[in-house]
C-alpha cells in the first residue's frame, strides 16, 4: 500500500514537471513505446561488499570505495544497495522497463583471491534471487574475481548454468593488471565456450592516467574511459581475439572513445609489422559491443551507430550514478526512428545478453 502511494506520488511529481516518464507510473513494467526500454549498465552492491569496502577503507586501502558511511551521499548508497522494490519504483517513475545489473566498481577486485571469490559468489546468489523475484524487471551479470582465474572460470559456469545470469562483469584492471595477461585467459576460454559476453567496466585508473590535473577536471569523464579503451587495445594487441575468435566484450560510454579513433588506429597499425590476424577495427566490429552509459548525446550516438553498426550499440543509463530520468528524456528527444530505438533499447540487449522475451 505504501509502495503504491510512493509510485503514485513520484509519478505525480514527474507529471507536474512535464517529465516523459510520468505516463508509465500506472503501468509498471508494461512497454509504452512499442518496445521495452532495457538499460544495460546499471550499478548495484550487496551489503556484504559494502561491509567489505568499509573494512578495506578502515585498513587504509588506497582506492576510494563506497560504504554505508560515505564518501558517496547516503541516497546514492541506498540506491546502489537496493535491488528490490525501491529500485523498481525508480524505474517505473523514470520509464525504464528492465535493468541489467552489474556489480559496481571496483567490485571484488581490491580484495585478496579468497575474499574476492567468496564475495563474488555471494553477490551472484543474491543477484539471481532478485531476478527470480522480478524476472521481467531485472537481468544481471556475474561478478568474477580474476585474482583466481581458474576459480573465476568455474564461478562463471555456475552463474550461467545454475543461476541463469546473463554474462559477466569485470571492473577493468585487477591490481594494476589487464586481462591481456595470459594467466587470465581461462576466463576468456569459459566465456567463449558458454557463449556469454564480458562487460569491462571502468574503475579507478592508474595514477598516471588520473593525476591531480585530471582529477581537477573529472576522473570519471576522462581517465576511466581512457583506461578501459586502453584495456581494449591491450586485448587486441595481445592476440586475445585471435586465440578466442568468438569472445564477446562489452564496454560502456559509447566505446570508451575507441570508435572515434578507430580509422586512425587501423591507419597506424597498417604502417607497422602487423602481428595480428586482422586489423584492429575488425576485432572492434566482430567482438565488441558498446553501450551509451552516461553518454546520451545524439550526435555522438549517430557517429557511434555509423562506426560500430546499429547491431553493436545498446542503451544504458548507469543508475544510480547518472540521472535515469534525464537519460530517458534525452533518448526520447533523439531523432531516431522507432525501429532504430527498438534495436538500440531492446533487440540488441535481448540477443547479446539472452534476455527473456
Ligand atoms: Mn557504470
Amino acid at each position: 500500500m505504501q509502495r503504491r502511494e510512493f509510485i503514485s506520488l513520484a509519478g505525480g511529481a514527474a507529471l507536474a514537471s512535464g517529465a516523459p516518464g510520468a505516463a508509465i507510473a500506472a503501468d509498471a513494467g508494461r512497454p509504452r513505446r512499442g518496445y521495452r526500454l532495457i538499460a544495460t549498465e546499471e550499478g548495484w552492491l550487496p551489503e556484504a561488499v559494502l561491509a567489505a569496502n568499509a573494512r578495506y577503507a578502515a585498513a587504509g586501502g588506497a582506492v576510494q570505495v563506497m560504504t554505508r558511511n560515505g564518501p558517496a551521499p547516503k541516497a546514492m548508497v541506498d540506491a546502489v544497495g537496493d535491488i528490490g522494490s525501491a529500485r523498481i519504483a525508480a524505474m517505473d517513475r523514470d520509464g525504464i522497463d528492465m535493468q541489467l545489473l552489474l556489480l559496481s566498481s571496483p567490485g571484488v577486485q581490491i580484495f585478496d583471491a579468497a575474499e574476492g571469490s567468496a564475495l563474488a559468489r555471494e553477490a551472484n546468489d543474491e543477484l539471481a534471487a532478485a531476478i527470480r523475484r522480478h524476472p521481467t524487471r531485472y537481468a544481471g551479470l556475474a561478478a568474477l574475481a580474476p585474482q583466481d582465474p581458474a576459480g573465476a572460470a568455474r564461478e562463471l559456469q555456475r552463474a550461467i548454468n545454475t543461476l541463469g545470469l546473463n554474462g559477466a562483469i569485470i571492473n577493468s584492471h585487477t591490481q594494476g593488471e589487464f586481462l591481456s595477461e595470459r594467466k587470465y585467459w581461462p576466463i576468456f576460454e569459459a566465456l567463449e565456450s558458454l557463449d556469454v559476453p564480458l562487460y569491462i567496466h571502468p574503475r579507478d585508473p592508474a595514477a598516471s592516467l588520473s593525476g591531480s590535473n585530471v582529477q581537477a577536471v573529472t576522473a570519471a569523464g576522462w581517465a576511466y574511459g581512457i583506461e578501459v579503451g586502453t584495456h581494449l587495445m591491450q586485448l587486441i594487441g595481445a592476440g586475445v581475439f585471435d586465440r578466442f575468435p568468438r569472445l564477446k566484450i562489452v564496454v560502456g560510454h559509447m566505446g570508451e572513445a575507441v570508435p572515434f579513433w578507430l580509422p586512425r588506429i587501423d591507419n597506424r597499425y597498417l604502417t607497422g609489422p602487423r602481428p595480428l590476424q586482422r586489423k584492429p577495427s575488425e576485432y572492434m566490429l566482430g567482438n565488441v559491443w558498446v553501450t551509451t552509459s552516461g553518454m546520451n548525446y545524439e550526435e555522438h550516438l549517430k557517429l557511434t551507430l555509423k562506426v560500430m553498426g546499429p547491431e553493436r550499440v545498446l542503451f544504458a543509463v548507469d543508475y544510480p550514478f547518472e540521472d535515469q530520468a534525464d537519460a530517458v528524456r534525452l533518448l526520447d528527444s533523439m531523432s531516431l526512428t522507432t525501429a532504430q530505438k527498438k534495436r538500440l533499447c531492446e533487440d540488441n540487449a535481448v540477443r547479446l545478453f539472452r534476455i527473456r522475451g
